[in-house]
């Protein structure tokens, strides 16, 4: 293995990484879950670490998806 190899595994480097997560190549099957959104009704990914973040703090899960919060939290005053 040369020196130029190594540090691009360092770096996280080749091609495979660009463009979309490289977690999300075996299905979602790792306990992400598929929630309904309230407002849009559109289903939506609740991802296992995002999961894991809302049990941490104690937070329910959010019942809209991603869009319908971001649009709430710049109407919010
Ligand atoms: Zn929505």
């Amino acid at each position: 293995m040369g020196l130029l190899s190594f540090f691009q595994k360092l770096l996280g480097g080749g091609p495979s990484i660009a463009g979309g997560s490289p977690h999300s190549k075996s299905g979602n099957g790792k306990g992400d879950m598929q929630l309904a959104c309230a407002e849009c009704k559109k289903t939506f990914v609740f991802e296992h670490g995002e999961q894991r973040f809302y049990e941490q703090r104690g937070l329910t899960p959010p019942k809209r998806c991603t869009n319908c919060r971001r649009k709430r939290g710049r109407r919010r005053r």
